[in-house]
């Protein structure tokens, strides 16, 4: 069965299938990296990581495109404060959000590219509007003029009429034709970066970066655009309107837009200061995996509201998961095959892939295997589970895993557990027991290579990550 999403555009559920039934062509707005992004700006980017892996277990190849913005307003601002150009500024913080999309298991989607290896492609399609009379300079920039483009409004369902063309509206003040008409290029300002274009030195608005490199890897009409809540208006609406006022050709079929993650109900955001990184919510002792459940597990079009109870409950329901599956792998089970078994995994594979398909309903999915693990547990305890019913339930874990990927415990990467260093520890002591220095000095070293620094004390030997 196809999936069914909820378009912005249309304002109703839409079966969804690419224009080509083999490749979903889908962009995603990506991040200002200014500086860390914050777990509600991942809340958006894992829904749409869930959104590629549903389309994927419906047998569609992806490409998927996603922009980094590394030229804005506060990035130069920042960078020149920082004495740096914004190529140097931004570099960390585009490293810290890869590294945080791979910790959250998002996959990365298949290209990834920053604004500024895009600015070939944003002069050309600023030309094209320059040239089919869409745009008109104003102080050395270029602005669209949304009066040329009647569907203005259509995404946001926002009535512009009353208030349109041609009226020039505190010109003075705006220095625009129309106070809704956007820049798609600013003229340079002293200290600034700028390129060199037909139509003038400057740099590039926002919105022109995104019509460009989406059109650029996916061609002049997307199968899917997705991004936050609030880059409805004025965002993807004037994408809409540079994109198809300059091909004539719609510009996305399906919008999905992620509601936001709140804190005490208010959006978690820069500005109002509520906001934690990855990176400060896993030195609190969380795991990485405890945050992508918990983001995963409200359906995208409802407001989440974060909280430490809710990551703990998230962390909870992980472990319910992980011993269900050992209890399936380390158990002995009599010989056999239960039909009620087999039927209560096909009736779960069947509510989680309907749940999936419902525009992403992951809060039933997750109910549908909770009630699965219990049901199952139910029959295992009764002795009727067999053996021939665990490759089942097994390949059920999986698919609910293709999905939500939180089965596996995060790797640390080749890292030693403690329990692992405590065993080598203990085979020091014997060695040095037993004089064999030379055995103790390869241990140690080969914790020290671990990250992993010995003290010896009077007690005893102490230890610590470095
Ligand atoms: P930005 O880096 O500000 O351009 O944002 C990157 C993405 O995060 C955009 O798709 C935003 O819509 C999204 N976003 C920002 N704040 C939140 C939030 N509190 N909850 C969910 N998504 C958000
Ligand atoms: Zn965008």
């Amino acid at each position: 069965m196809a999936p069914r999403f909820y378009n912005t555009l249309s304002q109703r559920l839409e079966e969804f299938a690419p224009a080509d039934g083999k490749t979903v062509r889908m962009y995603t707005c990506g991040p200002t990296v200014y500086s860390y992004a914050h777990i509600g700006n991942f809340r958006t980017f894992v829904f749409q990581d869930i959104l590629r892996r549903t389309l994927r277990a419906h047998g569609w190849a992806l490409n998927h495109v996603m922009n980094i913005t590394d030229v804005d307003d506060r990035i130069i601002q920042n960078a020149t404060e920082a004495r740096q150009t914004i190529q140097e500024y931004t570099a960390p913080f585009t490293k810290a959000f890869l590294e945080d999309l791979a910790t959250l298991r998002v996959e990365r989607p298949e290209t990834i590219s920053p604004a500024t290896e895009h600015i070939g492609e944003m002069v050309e399609l600023i030309e094209r509007l320059n040239e089919s009379g869409h745009t008109y300079k104003s102080d050395g920039s270029v602005y669209f003029r949304i009066a040329t483009f009647p569907e203005y409004g259509k995404l946001s369902h926002t009535n512009f009429s009353g208030n349109v063309a041609g009226a020039r509206i505190d010109t003075d003040k705006y220095e625009k034709e129309d106070a809704r008409d956007f820049a798609v290029w600013k003229g340079p300002k002293p200290g600034e970066p700028a390129w060199d274009t037909p139509f003038g030195a400057g740099r590039p608005g926002w919105h022109i970066e995104c019509s460009a490199m989406a059109m650029r890897h996916l061609g002049e009409t997307l199968d899917i655009h997705t991004g936050g809540v609030d880059l409805v208006f004025p965002h993807h609406e004037n994408e809409i309107a540079q994109s198809e006022a300059a091909t004539g050709k719609p510009f996305a079929r399906f919008w999905l837009h992620s509601e936001h993650l709140l804190v005490e109900g208010q959006k978690m955001s820069k500005s109002l200061g509520n906001f934690f990184t990855l990176r400060e919510i896993v030195e609190k002792g969380y795991t990485p995996d405890a945050v992508r459940y918990l983001l995963a597990s409200a359906p995208y079009r409802k407001q989440l509201n974060f909280t430490f109870d809710g990551l703990k409950a998230a962390a909870t329901s992980i472990e319910r998961l992980r011993n269900f599956e050992l209890r399936l792998k380390t158990s002995r089970f009599a010989e056999g095959l239960d039909p009620e078994a087999e039927a209560r995994t096909a009736a779960c594979a069947g509510a989680f892939d309907a749940a999936m398909d419902d525009d992403l309903n992951t809060a039933d999915a997750l109910g549908a295997i909770f009630e699965y693990i219990r049901d199952i547990n139910t029959l295992i305890d009764g002795g009727s589970f067999r053996s021939g019913n665990v490759k089942g339930a097994l390949e059920m874990l999986r698919k609910f895993d293709a999905i939500f990927d939180v089965l596996r415990p995060p790797a640390q990467e080749g890292a030693l557990t403690d329990e692992q260093v405590n065993a080598l520890i203990g085979q020091r002591n014997q060695a040095r027991k037993s004089r064999d220095f030379a055995r103790a000095d390869a241990i140690r070293h080969e914790l020290a290579a671990q990250g992993i620094v010995l003290e010896d004390t009077k007690d005893g030997v102490r230890w610590k990550r470095k």
